[in-house]
């Protein structure tokens, strides 16, 4: 029944959120699928094209500025007249932030588009609706447990960051570990102000706000003494969640984790392959249902096909989630 009512809540939010727009192929460009497939991520978060299109900057073709290269690739790409829409915004990116011709992890690409649009939109206004619309509150605690003293650090994230701890994971059973508290002992004893020497102590990060959309990283690439390597075990994750799953990590400076507030996965960066050849692609949604972006060649899609992404030794080296991005529902007044 709750199933029922949350797949009927997804779909009246879907009809009233504008997810109206057709998916379009991008040309890999000097191994650009990465990007690509960040695009169509950022296509359909169509908050962002929002906050973009509200800002008009005087020196309308500088080339090296971010912000303004996304900008016009997402208009772009709702026009087939461009049959490269995302060229300038590559070679920008190419210019300053991202080497060419390697392999790039998503997470890190993502984080570096949103700093820079950040810092390059000059609009403080703007910045902080980028900030506002992407990033998660949380608080560090370091626990002195000799005084009992607690220090608290406030910080924010664009992506949630799990760690895949077993061989089956859940998205919840993840977001339940990364809020787990960890006791810091030995070698990782912790300098206290209050005892002015380093103590045993407690760490956990505790959940302040979560944003309208929140970008799960699901960490699939694990370095060990200098070695990268990938993990493929598997992680299941739904379609539809509420924010009851986050309840135990909550703060109790938590300002606005109101009790069943839901989100919706609409798109999912793809990872295939191994660490050192691999490949990058997204499962998107909208109104229209799922669609599948392989680079240039884009294809219908379904729930079953997403959820083949969910990882697991059997189906190594096919494609495994990396980060799920799921939007805040809209409630009307009555719901
Ligand atoms: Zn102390």
């Amino acid at each position: 029944m709750g199933t029922y009512l949350s797949r009927m809540a997804y779909l009246l939010y879907k009809r009233s959120v504008s997810l109206d727009y057709e998916v379009r192929g991008l040309i890999n460009y000097k191994l650009s699928c990465c990007v690509n497939a960040l695009l169509q991520s950022f296509s359909a978060t169509t908050e962002l094209l929002d906050i973009l299109n509200r800002w008009h900057p005087s020196d309308g073709i500088d080339k090296n500025n971010v912000p303004l290269q996304l900008k016009n690739t997402l208009e772009a790409m709702r026009d087939k007249s461009y049959p490269a829409p995302h060229k300038d915004f590559l070679n920008c990116l190419y210019r300053q932030a991202i080497q060419r011709f390697t392999q790039q992890d998503a997470d890190e690409i993502f984080h570096i588009i949103l700093s820079l649009s950040k810092k390059q939109i000059a609009d403080a206004a703007l910045a902080q609706e980028i900030s506002s619309l992407y990033e998660i509150k949380v608080e560090t605690q370091v626990g002195c447990l000799n005084c009992k003293f607690i220090q608290r650090m406030p910080n924010s994230l664009f992506s949630l960051p799990l760690a895949i701890c077993k061989r089956e994971n859940s998205l919840e059973s993840c977001i339940n570990s990364f809020f787990q508290p960890q006791m810091l002992t030995d070698s990782e004893v912790v300098y206290c102000d209050k005892c002015e020497k380093k103590q045993p102590s407690t760490y956990v990060v505790k959940l302040v706000s979560l944003p309208p959309i929140l970008c799960v990283h699901l960490k699939r690439f694990r370095n060990d003494e200098g070695f990268t390597r990938k993990l493929y075990e598997k992680v299941t994750f739904p379609e539809t969640f509420s924010t009851a799953i986050f309840a135990a990590g909550q703060s109790e400076n938590a300002d606005c984790l109101k009790a069943n507030e839901d989100y919706s996965l609409y798109a999912v960066v793809v990872h295939m392959g191994t660490i050192t050849s691999g490949h990058y692609t997204a499962f998107i949604s909208s109104n229209q249902g799922w669609y599948y972006a392989d680079d240039s060649c884009v294809q219908p899609s379904t729930w079953t096909d997403v959820q083949g992404t969910y990882g697991g030794y059997h189906q190594r080296y096919r494609e495994t989630a990396y980060l799920l991005l799921y939007r805040k529902n809209c409630r009307n007044s009555s719901g």
